[in-house]
């Protein structure tokens, strides 16, 4: 492709994009294709020859388009957001033409330096103390793992990576039920093993696990001969938002010298507002933060922020230095694959740069205000509405609820009222105003609604309670 070429389909891909952010509230959220029918499309063997982009276009259009789920509609109120921003997609264009590989401070010095500055930024953002650094991760999952392999390693005294597992102490890790599912990875996949994850107890209305329950579990592992090794809280936990005290678990870390990774994927991004961070009260005393700016901070994926209080203790676990990757006649710089499981590293910094600048904290601020009063509003009107259970309240912007019609009572059953709010969702996302994903909670079928989308107005909260009555009552009448 010649530069004049390049520059008209980069003209046109700007465009194409403008426009389709400006119409994607049209869109239904969900994609509305069945399983194959994209694929079906797709020719099963490449083309010998060059394709003109003018038909590749087009086919983004007809065919890949149908089968997308639009993220940033402004009534996606499923999972956790994914919330972008045009600042951030401006900064990954620029990241994609640079196409640099930031594996090493010298493979581009200004990757490097930038990720280190803004990190430091996002830790003051978030109220963290001084003595925390921060390095950009692929994810929360790389961000666990990382945490999780460190307290291993520090655990066995450093000499699980040298010597292997086997023939070692058992070590143990402690959550709550409410953690994320790549704690049960990162436990696998760092060689604890599944029966080795304690679950311990929550209770309470953020449904934070039992600090006192933790201390007995790892006093009596002590005894048992078996070795504590890491503690995963959760401060926003996927299904429900739970969040552990963490004042609690960290003083029952420090007691029994215990590694403290918090997962706050979702829930850290809030705690750039002061009135939220009773929630992360104590995290000044983890050893490991990591939370997602990819989620609530309108920074396009991939985006995963973690903060430690010892950064050798990370690059004594992760980092291998073969001679082809010194940097000859340097010194005193960091070189954050080392700090990472990938070695090779996109340059994520500048995304995150260009949506603190462009924003500023207050404006930032502001949007994540908005989303945790508007939940918390519409959490209110279905608490009041007698056709429907809140089932669980907000915690920030995340509540559940369900659909138990006043004539179906409680008489109808656990079983059938699963069935019936399981058949109201699929009829919600078929439907296409809305999307909303499900969660189990005390055993029952449950719809979580979560409101963090960067265009996403009090008006667009509103019209998908309106689409969720209407398409009940429907259900109820059908
Ligand atoms: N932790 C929590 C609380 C999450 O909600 C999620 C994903 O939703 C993760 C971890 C995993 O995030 P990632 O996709 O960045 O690995």
């Amino acid at each position: 492709m010649d530069d004049e070429t390049f520059r008209a389909w980069a003209h046109r891909a700007a465009d194409w994009s403008v426009d389709y952010l400006a119409g994607v509230g049209e869109r239904p959220v969900r994609a509305q294709v069945a399983p194959g029918e994209i694929f079906r499309q797709l020719p099963a063997a490449p083309p010998a020859e060059g394709e003109p982009m003018d038909r590749i276009f087009s086919d983004l259009d007809r065919v890949v388009m149908p089968g997308m789920t639009h993220w940033q509609h402004p009534r996606f109120f499923a999972y956790f957001p994914a919330n972008a921003s045009p600042p951030s997609l401006v900064a990954e264009f620029v990241t994609a033409a640079l196409a640099a590989q930031c594996m090493l401070w010298q493979t581009s010095p200004a990757a490097t330096e930038l990720e280190t500055r803004v990190m430091d930024w996002l830790r003051q953002m978030i109220g963290l103390p001084d003595g925390f650094s921060g390095v950009i991760q692929d994810s929360a999952s790389g961000a666990t793992l990382a945490a999780l392999l460190t307290a291993r390693e520090r655990a066995l005294g450093f000499s699980g990576n040298q010597k292997g597992l086997a023939g070692g102490p058992v070590l143990r890790v402690y959550a709550s039920a409410q953690v994320h599912s790549s704690v049960d990875k990162a436990v696998r996949i760092a060689g604890y093993g599944d029966a080795n994850l304690v679950r311990i107890p929550v209770s309470g209305p953020l449904h934070g696990m039992d600090a006192d329950a933790l201390d007995a579990a790892i006093r009596a592992d002590r005894e048992a001969g078996l070795v504590p090794a890491a503690i995963v809280a959760c401060l926003g936990g996927t299904s429900i938002g739970a969040c552990d005290p963490i004042e609690a678990v960290a003083a029952v870390a420090r007691r029994h010298g215990v590694f403290l990774h918090v997962d706050a994927a979702w829930a850290g991004s809030a705690m750039i507002c002061p009135e939220f961070r009773d929630l992360m009260r104590g995290a000044e005393a983890a050893d490991s933060l990591v939370f997602n700016p990819h989620k609530w901070l309108f920074t396009h994926f991939d985006c995963s922020a973690q903060f430690v209080r010892d950064p050798k203790a990370l690059t004594d676990t992760l980092g291998i230095r073969p001679p082809f990757l010194r940097t000859l006649g340097q010194d005193g710089f960091v070189d954050y694959n080392e700090w990472s499981i990938p070695l090779g590293r996109r340059f994520r910094a500048l995304k995150l740069w260009f949506v603190i600048r462009s924003y500023g904290v207050e404006a930032l601020q502001g949007m994540i205000r908005d989303h945790v009063a508007w939940a918390r509003e519409l959490a209110g009107i279905i608490a009041a509405d007698p056709d429907f259970e809140l089932t669980t309240a907000p915690i920030l912007s995340l509540f559940t609820f369900r659909y138990a019609p006043a004539g179906a009572g409680t008489g109808a059953g656990t079983d059938a009222l699963d069935a019936l709010n399981a058949r109201l969702l699929e009829r919600i996302n078929d439907d296409g105003r809305t999307y909303l994903t499900q969660t189990r909670h005390d055993g029952r079928f449950v719809i979580r609604f979560q409101v963090g989308q960067t265009a996403t107005t009090r008006e667009d909260v509103m019209i998908a309670w309106a689409a969720v009555r209407e398409i009940a009552a429907g259900l109820r009448a059908g």
